[in-house]
């Protein structure tokens, strides 16, 4: 028998995969390096926006050797829908002190850009040496606020994707690659 890897199937509720598992990694390995260039061996505070940016957050973390502090925000979400509809609200806010640090936002993706708006309003009255905002995945031709983030992992087009931390009705989060969910999924809730 060769001993030659095979890809992954699809799954099958997904159209098509927008980023393998391999290639999240490398991008994630780079960011590590980008942040580096920025903060030099510098402490840094983590503020990750959960739960879409879990999985993100924990192997970004583990990219950099930086003495780094972490806290998260958790922000209500979609629910069970695929377009953004609104206000988004902080249902559970930091614990840590933030005043005088150089803080790091950290998202799964930048879309109509109100979530990094609302977060980054109040984090900057909590006065921190320095704010800056990444996020593994930008859909910018979505945008309805603008916002632009420091470092961006991916830019892609108007598609709603999950996978890798990303949700749809809380699944498919632990998909290890991001894919493109089939509209007709994004149409049925029978298994919700
Ligand atoms: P914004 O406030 O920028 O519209 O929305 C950002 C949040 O919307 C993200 O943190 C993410 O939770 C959700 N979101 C936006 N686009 C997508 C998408 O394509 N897939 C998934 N699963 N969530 C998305
Ligand atoms: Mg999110």
């Amino acid at each position: 028998m060769p001993n030659r890897k095979r890809p992954a199937p699809i799954h099958p509720d997904l159209e098509s995969i927008m980023f393998t598992e391999a290639e999240i990694k490398e991008r994630v390995r780079t960011l590590g390096t980008e942040l580096r260039n920025t903060y030099g061996a510098g402490e840094f505070t983590m503020i990750s926006i959960i739960n879409g940016a879990v999985m993100f957050t924990a192997d970004l973390m583990r990219e950099i050797d930086n003495p780094v502090r972490l806290d998260c925000v958790r922000i209500s979400s979609y629910g069970d829908r695929t377009m953004s509809d609104g206000a988004p609200q902080i249902v559970s806010s930091l614990t840590i002190d933030i005043a005088d640090r150089h803080v790091l936002v950290i998202d799964d993706i930048l879309d109509t850009g109100r979530t990094l708006t609302l977060i980054t309003g109040l984090i900057r009255k909590l006065k921190p040496a320095s704010l800056r905002v990444c996020v593994l995945l930008d859909k910018e031709e979505r945008r309805q606020v603008p916002f632009k983030a420091d470092f961006v992992g991916f830019r892609i087009p108007n598609k709603f994707v999950v996978g890798y931390g990303l949700d749809f009705a809380e699944r498919y989060r632990n998909l290890p690659c991001i894919g493109v969910l089939k509209t007709q999924i994004q149409g049925t809730l029978e298994w919700a």
